[in-house]
C-alpha cells in the first residue's frame, strides 16, 4: 500500500525529536519538518527586528508575514539562513516566549497544516499530535529523563555547549515547565499517542520503533 501518512512526534526538548524525525522522513522519502525552528525563526526575527517579546500584535504581524523554511537541514527567513543563529541559550528563552501568544501559534499553525496537507511529512513539536493535526494517522510521544536530556543537549553538534552541565540542565528543566504549563497548546501527550521512552533507547531503536508503527498505520489506512 503507498498511502502517504502524517506522522506527528512531539515531546519536550533534549529528547533528540530532530534527529529521529529527520531520519523517519529519510527511510520512508517524507517531508521532515520542525516546527520549533518555526518559533525560533519568530523570535530570532523579533531580536533582529528590535520587536518587543512583550509585544503581542507586533510578534503577530511578524509571524504572519514570514517566510519560513524548516524543512531539511537549512532554516532559511526570508531567504537567510539562520540554522546555527537559532540555537542559542538567547533564542530558547525568545522561541518560549514567542510561542506563548496565541496569534503567533495561530499564524504558524496554518502555514503547518499547509505543509502537512497531503501527507508525507514527519512533522515535530509539542502540540502537532494534540492541535495541529489531531487526526494525524500516527502520533509519537517521545520522552527521556530529565538526566538524560540534559545530557543529549549538552553533545549537541549545532550547539556546542561549553556551559556549567548544571546551568543546562535547570535551563532546559524551566522551558519544559513554561511549555507544560503555558495557556495556550501546551506541550502534552495526545491520548491516542505512542509513548516511547527513549531513556535507554539509541537513535536508531527510536526510529525503528516509529517505522513499525508507521507501518502498522500504513495497514490500517
Ligand atoms: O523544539 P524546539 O526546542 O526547537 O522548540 C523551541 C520552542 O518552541 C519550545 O520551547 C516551545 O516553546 C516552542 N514550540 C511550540 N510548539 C511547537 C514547537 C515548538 O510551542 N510545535
Amino acid at each position: 500500500m503507498n498511502t502517504r501518512l502524517i506522522i506527528a512526534i512531539d515531546g519536550p526538548s533534549g529528547v533528540g525529536k530532530g534527529t529521529v524525525a529527520r531520519d523517519v522522513a529519510a527511510a520512508l522519502g517524507y517531508r521532515h519538518i520542525d516546527t520549533g525552528a518555526m518559533y525560533r525563526a519568530v523570535a530570532w526575527r523579533a531580536k533582529t527586528a528590535a520587536v518587543s517579546l512583550d509585544d503581542a500584535d507586533a510578534l503577530t504581524a511578524l509571524a504572519e508575514r514570514l517566510d519560513i523554511v524548516a524543512s531539511g537541514p537549512s532554516v532559511l527567513v526570508d531567504g537567510v539562513e539562520v540554522s546555527g543563529e537559532i540555537r542559542t541559550p538567547e533564542i530558547d528563552r525568545g522561541a518560549s516566549r514567542v510561542a506563548r501568544v496565541a496569534g503567533v501559534r495561530t499564524a504558524l499553525v496554518a502555514q503547518q497544516r499547509r505543509l502537512g496537507a497531503g501527507g508525507g511529512v514527519v512533522m515535530e513539536g509539542r502540540d502537532i499530535g494534540t492541535v495541529v493535526f489531531p487526526d494525524a494517522e500516527v502520533k509519537v510521544y517521545l520522552d527521556a529523563s530529565a538526566d538524560e536530556r540534559a545530557r543529549r543537549r549538552l553533545h549537541d553538534d549545532v550547539r556546542r555547549e561549553t556551559r556549567d552541565p548544571g546551568q543546562v540542565a535547570g535551563e532546559m528543566a524551566a522551558r519544559d515547565e513554561a511549555d507544560r504549563t503555558r495557556a495556550v497548546a501546551p506541550l502534552a501527550m495526545a491520548a491516542d499517542a505512542h509513548l516511547i521512552d527513549t531513556t535507554p533507547l539509541s537513535i536508531r531503536q527510536v526510529v525503528e520503533q516509529i517505522l513499525a508503527i508507521a507501518a502498522a498505520g500504513r495497514g490500517r489506512s
